[in-house]
């Protein structure tokens, strides 16, 4: 029975192969098509199959084989979760200028290392550095792959075989395995680990300083809190311990907020600003957290320390590409510009009223003729401001089993993300791009009909 089934030779003449060729390719169809034979013969082989597929099935399976092979595993979602920068959905959406910017850079060829004055060759590292300059007043800066990199790098320019005094309070893990004393120990490092898990005094830094640490480091508690019996100096004080010891001080802020969170109902997260002011020698913030950018690792400081870091080996497998810098330039033109409210996506989300998601929460309502508007609470996440919420108002929806739903939801095209409660889905404009609102009133208006 197996010998007549179609030969390649005999599907390639037909005109869906020519249609699949024309989409796919020829050598992925033709591996397709192979394929397809192949599984037919096997199923026969093992008695699974009575009669030989027509060669119209086979068609329809080298097609859905296809279209598994090339379908992208990366496409967007709708955050209706109210986490404005979930990690696991690719933290900030970034702004319509940032997205030219990187759509422009990406399309052709550009001035990257190149210096259009001279004729000769550049340097990638001038590009997003006057904007920092101008927006933090840092002597000099550099933009490289993530923030983890940054402090992966500044150690290892800074610390190698030295001693770098830290809070035992922030010896902290970040997220998806980065902790702070691993990486310390990854750049050849010291670690001197000052004070008690919940009290560190000015007297702990001095007498680190006195045993010859070579720098100091500030970790930001960016995802918990230490509440109750704490003690921590204020950090202008310990910089000022350790500038009079010639020792510098580096700041690893994480989210780095260049705002400050408490305009918009959240606690007061650490800004670069004040970090500058109390007199930070290096400083490393995120792009994609509190900044609102694309992923990068942003490191402003002294000259000189700068130069160090420059020149470290490890910056050249840390820089950052062209579409990177391109992005964070256009990302931070928005603050020079005091338009962050306005155009940066994560920014606006903040700083949305509760009357204002109280409308769009009954909109939804309306539109989808069920479900109860109810008062809740949206969160920061990306590990910046732990604990911290902001109150919203939410679609609360009634459904027969909440996993099932949810389930379902995520099955949908666009996949729809959101929250349960009590058996009840959850759904926060606060994280609904504006554009995809449509997209998500069709899906659950077909979710709901079922
Ligand atoms: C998030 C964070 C990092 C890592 O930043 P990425 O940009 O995710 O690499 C480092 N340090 C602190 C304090 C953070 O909060």
């Amino acid at each position: 029975m197996l010998r007549n089934l179609p030969s390649v030779e005999q599907l390639l003449k037909t005109e869906t192969t020519a249609r699949l060729i024309a989409q796919f390719g020829r050598p992925l169809t033709l591996d397709a098509l192979r394929n397809t034979l192949d599984e037919i013969r096997a199923r026969f082989k093992l008695n699974l199959e009575a009669e030989l597929p027509s060669i119209d099935l086979i068609l329809t399976q080298t097609e859905s084989t296809l279209s598994a092979w090339t379908a992208s595993t990366l496409f967007p979602v709708i955050n209706a979760t109210g986490v404005i920068l979930h990690t696991n959905l690719g933290r900030a959406p970034m702004s319509a200028a940032t997205i030219r910017a990187m759509d422009v850079v990406s399309r052709g060829y550009s001035n990257l290392e190149f210096d259009l004055e001279t004729g000769k060759r550049g340097s990638r590292l001038i590009h997003a550095e006057k904007l920092l300059q101008k927006l933090t007043g840092a002597e000099a800066a550099l933009v490289v792959n993530n923030c983890a990199s940054a402090v992966l790098l500044t150690l290892s320019a800074l610390a190698n075989k030295k001693r770098v005094a830290i809070a035992r309070s922030q010896l902290v893990e970040i997220g998806g395995g980065f902790r702070v004393p691993d990486v310390m120990k990854q750049s050849g490092a010291k670690l001197v680990e000052i004070g008690t898990t919940n009290k560190v005094r000015l007297s702990d830094y001095e007498t680190a300083l006195e045993e010859s640490a070579a720098l100091v480091m500030r970790a930001h508690r960016s995802n918990f809190k230490i509440v109750g019996f704490t003690e921590e100096p204020e950090f202008k004080d310990i910089v000022e311990s350790a500038h009079k010891a010639g020792v510098p001080v580096v700041d690893d802020l994480g989210s780095g907020a260049l705002y400050d969170t408490a305009k918009y109902g959240f606690t007061h997260e650490p800004t670069v600003q004040e970090s500058m002011h109390a007199g930070a020698d290096v400083i490393l913030f995120s792009g994609d957290k509190l900044v609102g950018g694309p992923q990068a690792g942003i490191i402003i400081g002294k000259k000189a320390l700068l130069d160090k870091i420059k020149k470290h080996p490890l910056a050249r497998a840390v820089r950052a590409d062209k579409a990177c810098l391109a992005g964070v330039s256009a990302t931070l033109t928005h603050y020079l510009k005091d338009e962050a409210e306005r155009e940066i996506p994560i920014v606006r989300m903040m700083s949305l009223t509760p009357e204002q998601l109280k409308g769009r929460a009954e909109a939804w309502q309306a539109e989808l003729g069920q479900g109860t508007v109810a008062k809740g609470e949206s969160t920061v996440g990306g590990g910046s401001l732990p604990d911290e919420s902001t109150p919203t108002f939410l679609l609360e929806l009634q459904v027969k089993s909440a996993e099932k739903f949810l389930r379902a939801l995520r099955k949908n095209n666009p996949p729809i993300i959101a929250r349960t409660e009590n058996n009840k889905i959850l759904l926060d404009p606060r994280t609904v791009l504006p554009e995809q609102e449509g997209a998500l009133l069709v899906g659950l208006k077909n979710l709901l009909k079922t």
